[in-house]
Order: structure tokens, then C-alpha cells, then sequence
């Protein structure tokens, strides 16, 4: 199978979505469905086996000619969010499915994971899929709602599967020889350096707040400057500061991505506003850094409060996983570029069972959670080349011993 097959895959699969722009594809729903069959139908005429588990994931083996011997995992969601388009996940499910489609039997097993659920689109929920495989599933979620009020227990009965089960899918860590993601980048750095892939170090750990800026209404144009308490002055220090460390600070990005302003009226002096500020770092030790500046700016702003609402860890990708596929990518294109990933991955929940590595593909303009995502075919050929080599190399080295 090569990188046409898999272009052409994924215009099928960018089929099984609500209407409107883009792909909309959620969990548990109808083009879920559509998904798995097609998926099951691949599978079948590739001779491998398959079966959908009880949180939504349809596994794909390949199964060893060893008994007993250990499976390397790889894998994506099949989810999007709203009027995303055809790569984001997908392309980690049918890129490493067309890798493999035509491989003689080997000494390890393979499976290919598509999650069902991982950008939690439409139960506010993250990472279904691939918790539930690494074992640490929060059961809480499964009473989330969807927008007509089913909750995800009830949509996973009326799909066929029974949420009971999730625990038995965690996977026995010592079975399980590592995981492995084709993503597209999702950002413009491969784009810029002209490269087609590229091998991630990283997903970032991302923390979010919420800052309350007190100050006092008043007419707007009776009250003299100096006497003013402005809500939204003070706001502006913070946007401003959140800005300056993270153009500074190596490996930190940032946001303030929400404002409410009260009253939020043309001639009155705001008197509160509620901001929420994101900082994102692959690194624990820059994200808590930073985190303890902003702390320290807030407590020299009066009337300014601040709590955080999210805190995630990112993970590192293994150093022996970073290695191979680097080596790959020098003997397919003899250039190696290495980033961090700013968005959240399914390595993140897979990061619990095993050690995590990533290949991402270069996309046009950076573009993803847009309908007009795209990827080259030159690109997809040369991530297949990637994984094949990788899969060549670890083939020839388990031979060996
Ligand atoms: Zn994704």
C-alpha cells in the first residue's frame, strides 16, 4: 500500500460526517459507526484481525508468528471536533494500516488503535479511548451529557457496548512493547523548515486560570481619571505580562484567550473583569516557573484574584523511541528535525502503559481543526517509508537475538 491508497482513504473516510463544512465525526455516533465498518472491511481484506472493545476503540492486529510475544501499539482517534477536517487523528489510524497491509508475519504483534473518542467534542470529555486501554479510565465521565442529554453511559448501550467492561480493557503493561502516533503537526515549523516529518520529543502539559480583576463602576465621564479603579486597566497588565514571559521564556506558550468584562457598557468604567489565562510548556519545570510569575504579578495588582481551573502534565516521548524513528527519518530523507508538541495527544493517557513516541506530518499552512486541513501525497508516502523502515529495523534486531 502506498501514500495514494492512503489520500484516497482518507477522502472516503472524510465522507462520514454530519453535513456542513469539513468533517464532524463524533463518538458513538452514526459516522462512528460508518467508520468501523469501513475499518472492519479494510481489515478483513488485509487478512488481519479486529474487534471493536467496550469503550469504542476498533483494535486491528497483526498477530506474531511468536506466542507470547510482546505488541507494538499504534494509533489515533477517529473523532473531530466541529468542522475539522480529513487528517486530524485519521491519518494515525489508515497511514500505519497501509504500513503494515502487505508485511509478512513478524516477531511481534501489531495492533492499530482507532479511538473512538479524544477530542471529547461531544461529551466535554477527553482522551475515552486511550484511558481506557491504558488503565486509567475515570468512570466519572461516562455520566457526561451530550447536547440532547444522553448521557455517554446510554450512548455506549445504544451503540452496543457496555461501559461496565472498560476495565477490562486495560491493557498488562508487560505484554506491551511501546506506542507510536502519526499525527498531522498541527503548526507551521515543518512547513517553514520544508520538511515532510518530523519526530516529536514531547506533548506539552497545559494549565489554565482564572483571573478576577476588581475594580469600581462609575460614570465615565464624571469621574476624574486619577480617581478611577478600572477593572479592565488592570486587565490589560496581565494580558500584557502573560505575553512578554511567554515570548521570553524557551518552550512556553500562552494565552488569554477569554475576557468578561461588567458592565461591559460604552460609557461606564469597568468594575469586574474575568479572564481566563492557558500556559502550555512540555516542561514541568518552565510551566511551574511561569506559573509562580503570574502568581507573584497578580498579588502586586490590587483587587486582582486568581484560581487555577485545569492542570495537565505533558509527558516525554521515549528517548529509544525518539532514536529509531529519528534514525528512520535520516534514511528516508537524511534530515532530522525534532519539536515538541503544543496540543494534547492520545500519548498523553498512553503515557500510563507504555513508553510513547510520535511522528508528525507536515500540514498545509499549519491548518487542523479546519476544513481545509491538508496534507501532501509526497508527505504521506514518506511517512509510510518512515514507519516501514522503523518497523524493518526493530524486525531485524528481535531476529538477531
Ligand atoms: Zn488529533
Amino acid at each position: 500500500m502506498n501514500g495514494s491508497m492512503v489520500m484516497e482513504w482518507a477522502e472516503e473516510l472524510g465522507k462520514m460526517s454530519e453535513s456542513g463544512p469539513g468533517v464532524t465525526r463524533l463518538f458513538l455516533s452514526d459516522e462512528h459507526r460508518a467508520v468501523i465498518q469501513w475499518l472492519s472491511n479494510k481489515a478483513k481484506e488485509f487478512n488481519l484481525d479486529y474487534f471493536l472493545d467496550d469503550s469504542g476503540n476498533l483494535v486491528i492486529k497483526k498477530n506474531s508468528r511468536n506466542p507470547g510475544a510482546k505488541t507494538l501499539i499504534f494509533g489515533s482517534h477517529q473523532d473531530t471536533v466541529r468542522h475539522g477536517g480529513k487528517y486530524d487523528g485519521m491519518l494515525g489510524i489508515i497511514l500505519p494500516l497501509a504500513a503494515i497491509a502487505d508485511l509478512p508475519d513478524l516477531s511481534f504483534n501489531i495492533e492499530i488503535i482507532a479511538f473512538g473518542d479524544e477530542e471529547g467534542t461531544r461529551f466535554n470529555s477527553t482522551l475515552v479511548g486511550s484511558s481506557a486501554v491504558a488503565g486509567n479510565f475515570d468512570e466519572s465521565i461516562l455520566d457526561r451529557i451530550d447536547d440532547n442529554g444522553l448521557s455517554m453511559r446510554n450512548a455506549m448501550q445504544e451503540f452496543g457496548i457496555q461501559p461496565s467492561n472498560i476495565p477490562k480493557i486495560a491493557r498488562n503493561k508487560s505484554e506491551i512493547d511501546g506506542f507510536i502516533e502519526v499525527h498531522i503537526e498541527q503548526g507551521p515549523i515543518l512547513e517553514q523548515k520544508e520538511l515532510p516529518v518530523g519526530v516529536v520529543t514531547a506533548i506539552t502539559g497545559i494549565e489554565r486560570h482564572v483571573v478576577t480583576l476588581t475594580g469600581q463602576a462609575g460614570h465615565a465621564g464624571t469621574v476624574p481619571m486619577e480617581l478611577r479603579d478600572d477593572a479592565l486597566v488592570k486587565a490589560i497588565k496581565i494580558i500584557e505580562f502573560v505575553d512578554v514571559i511567554c515570548k521570553t521564556t524557551d518552550k512556553l506558550v500562552g494565552v488569554v484567550g477569554k475576557l468578561d468584562v461588567l458592565p461591559n457598557a460604552v460609557n461606564v468604567i469597568p468594575s469586574e473583569v474575568k479572564l481566563t489565562v492557558e500556559l502550555r510548556s512540555p516542561s514541568p519545570e518552565v510551566r511551574s516557573h511561569a506559573q509562580k510569575a503570574l502568581y507573584s504579578k497578580i498579588e502586586s495588582i490590587k483587587g486582582a484574584d486568581i484560581e487555577c481551573t485545569y492542570s495537565k502534565d505533558g509527558i516525554h516521548c521515549d528517548e529509544n523511541l525518539i532514536n529509531e524513528l529519528s534514525k528512520s527519518v535520516f534514511n528516508c530523507i537524511q534530515q532530522v528535525e525534532t519539536l515538541f508538541s503544543g496540543a494534547g495527544h492520545d500519548g498523553l493517557a498512553m503515557a500510563h502503559l507504555t513508553k510513547c513516541g510520535m511522528l508528525f506530518v507536515r500540514c498545509k499552512k499549519g491548518l487542523s481543526h479546519h476544513p481545509d486541513e491538508a496534507i501532501s501525497h509526497f508527505d504521506c508516502q514518506t511517512a509510510i517509508d518512515v514507519l516501514r523502515d522503523f518497523l524493518a529495523r526493530k524486525e531485524a534486531k528481535l531476529s538477531l537475538n
